[in-house]
């Protein structure tokens, strides 16, 4: 059977070519603000990545880099002084943050309204209800290819392993909302296995490299990889790896998002959209 790779970087492009169109309309510029505590390369990374891409789209960005020790409440103040900026319509906390900080209540510090990472209680909360505020962009991101693949979900069979509020809720409660049967499976879940096997879509958001086998996926089943893992090679080389077994899962899957090159770009375009439209709720 054929499998489709699905190109995350081309679907990233169409959303941020049709976000930066829009932003040239409006009459200031988007800002967007990230904040990263600590040292951690790979974090560094997509936050380099974040500002490149708000640049390209024609936002205003602005990175707040902090040390690995700094305080909670240094934190919540930088945000306060960002919830209060005219010309920031988006901050973005940079997660994982360093053990002394409760992540919960960094997160209830931001603006619901500047919120663009969605993982505000108000804006999980709205998720949840089915009425929309920013949702989640790794997510989001997720629908919109499993949408530009199968464009109605209805009655499908969803199964997204992992159950994070970063990813595995957002993402299952999303599909509920497109109305797909949806099924959660975590570390707890036994035989999950048995229950991927009956999927037309299977979502992975663990971070356990091949932790999904070829014979996990049902035939010409939609397989999303959102797992992103560093993996050392026996030559000492370095590479990313998603939660699936690519090279199984070919010939089975009837679509399949690489890694790097599927979810993540999504991600990074979802979070431009987001900052998008926290702009125009800002500016009326
Ligand atoms: P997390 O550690 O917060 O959550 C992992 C989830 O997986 C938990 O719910 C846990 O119960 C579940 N789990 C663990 N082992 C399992 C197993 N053997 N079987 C079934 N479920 C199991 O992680 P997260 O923040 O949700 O991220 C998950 C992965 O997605 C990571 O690899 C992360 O790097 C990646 N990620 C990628 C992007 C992107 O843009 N590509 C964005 C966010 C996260």
């Amino acid at each position: 059977m054929h499998t489709e790779v699905i190109d995350g970087r081309r679907l990233a492009r169409q959303v941020t070519d049709a976000v930066a169109a829009e932003a040239a309309r409006l009459p200031r510029r988007p800002g967007l603000a990230v904040i990263i505590v600590g040292d951690d390369p790979a974090s560094h990374l997509y936050v380099r990545n974040k500002v490149r891409t708000a640049e390209q789209v024609g936002f205003k960005s602005e990175t707040v880099r902090l040390d690995a020790d700094t305080s909670e409440a240094d934190v919540l103040a930088r945000i306060n002084w960002l919830n209060s900026r005219d010309d920031i319509d988006g901050i973005l906390v940079q997660l994982p943050l360093p053990p002394q900080m409760n992540t919960l209540r960094v997160m209830a510090t931001v603006d619901p309204r500047k919120d663009v990472d969605g993982l505000h209680a108000l804006n999980a909360g709205k998720l949840t209800q089915g009425s929309l505020g920013l949702i989640p962009c790794t997510p989001m991101g997720c629908l919109k290819i499993i949408k530009s693949v199968i464009p109605d979900l209805t009655g499908c069979h969803a199964v997204v392993i992992g159950a994070s509020n970063i990813v595995g809720k957002p993402m299952a409660a999303l599909l509920l909302e497109e109305n797909a049967t949806v099924t959660q499976t975590h570390i707890h879940t036994r035989d999950t296995q048995f229950i991927c096997r009956g999927a037309d879509i299977l979502v992975s958001a663990v971070g356990k490299p091949g932790l999904v086998r070829g014979n996990w996926i049902k035939p010409r089943a939609v397989v999303i990889d959102v797992g992103t893992s560093r993996v050392e090679l026996p030559d000492g080389s370095v590479v990313t790896r998603g939660d699936v077994a690519f090279d199984e899962a070919m010939g089975v899957a009837g679509a399949i998002t690489p890694v790097p090159g599927g979810v993540g770009p999504m991600t990074i375009a979802c979070l431009m959209e987001n900052t998008l439209i926290a702009a125009k709720a800002r500016m009326g």
